[in-house]
């Protein structure tokens, strides 16, 4: 049978786009589609990657596509892909344009999209002045008043960790604390207050974030950690059948292939490290094991 592709990349993240050069350097066809949606899109500068530290992650974006005009088996497509159709052999994609496009092997690296809790003023801040991981964005507030919005466990170690940054941290519980006796007191300890009332909305201001609460109190803090939950950025992974798992991370087996056969996974949908590099890395194993299976069946054809 004859198919358009080998791989059809889901996603133009570095996952998907380290995958793709992996695969046009094994010589393989595979076809990237990106609907425009990258996770740190709200952000000026990426951090933590070998070589671009403070780029601005579309430049990132734009130089690794560069890179992969270099190998002609790549195409590129800026169009979402709307459905993932499994065929007696292979999968047919199909494309918000319309358009068909058939591949022996699918590599899902669609990512994951934040799920912001509704505070008014949040959604505009979010990537700016709020952020959501003390190693991404929190070296750019060192030495400045810095609040946490989170409870328990979770809470309680983001302030450990952002302690090495700033001495000046309040931890916003949103409703009644939940640490233990033992983390209350190391609180108490360091002097990090905490506050149950709610919050009402977040304003930005020149230098940080206004946070109102509930009972019109005004706080200014330089910067703000809050860590939303998220979700996959399509549910093309759930409706071919990928299983999740209980921390809500595609199912993988040590080759990158979710739970159906085929299919693999890369970048931040399977992976809690969560970053460009731990994605990069995952698109290029998913890639790797993608072009494994293509090389065997190829060998053991007629
Ligand atoms: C505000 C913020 C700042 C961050 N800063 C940093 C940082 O400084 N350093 C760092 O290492 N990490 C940072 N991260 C994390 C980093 O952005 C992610 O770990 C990384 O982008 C994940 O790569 P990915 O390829 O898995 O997903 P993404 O980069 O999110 O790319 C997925 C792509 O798939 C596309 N897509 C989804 N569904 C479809 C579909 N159906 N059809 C076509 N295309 C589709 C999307 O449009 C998107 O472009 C940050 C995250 C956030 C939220």
């Amino acid at each position: 049978m004859k198919f358009d592709y080998d791989v059809l990349i889901v996603g133009g993240g570095p996952a998907g786009l380290q995958s793709a050069q992996m695969l046009g350097r094994a010589g393989r066809t595979a076809l990237v589609c990106d609907d425009g949606r990258p996770r740190n899109r709200p952000a000026a500068h990426m951090h933590y990657f070998p070589t671009r530290d403070g780029l601005p992650p579309e430049e990132f974006r734009r130089l690794f596509r560069s890179d992969l005009a270099h190998y002609p088996s790549l195409h590129l497509r800026d169009v979402s892909v709307t459905d993932l159709v499994p065929k007696e052999e292979g999968f047919e994609g199909v494309l918000a344009d319309g358009s068909r496009v058939s591949a022996r092997k699918i590599i899902l690296a669609d990512g994951v999209q934040d799920i912001l809790p509704p505070i008014p003023g949040l959604s505009e801040l979010f990537g700016k002045t709020v952020f959501h991981c003390p190693y991404c964005h929190g070296y750019e507030f060192k030495g400045k008043t810095l609040g946490i919005v989170g409870n328990g466990e979770m809470a309680f170690a983001m302030t450990g960790i952002l302690r090495g940054l700033s001495q000046d941290l309040i931890l916003f519980t949103q409703g009644a604390s939940a640490f233990s006796s033992e983390q209350a007191e190391a609180l108490a300890r360091r002097g990090v207050p905490i506050i149950e009332e709610t919050i009402a909305s977040f304003l930005g201001e020149e230098d940080g974030v206004l946070i109102r609460l509930d009972n019109g109190r005004e706080i200014f803090r330089h910067g703000i950690l809050l860590r939303p939950p998220q979700k996959p950025k399509s549910d093309l992974g759930l409706r071919l059948g990928c299983r999740i798992n209980e921390q809500g991370f595609y199912e993988v087996d040590t080759e990158a292939q979710s739970s159906v056969a085929n299919v693999f996974i890369a970048g931040d949908g399977m992976d809690p490290r969560q970053s460009v590099l731990t994605s990069a890395y995952t698109g290029m194993m998913a890639a790797i094991s993608a072009n494994h299976r293509l090389a065997r069946e190829d060998m053991l054809r007629d």
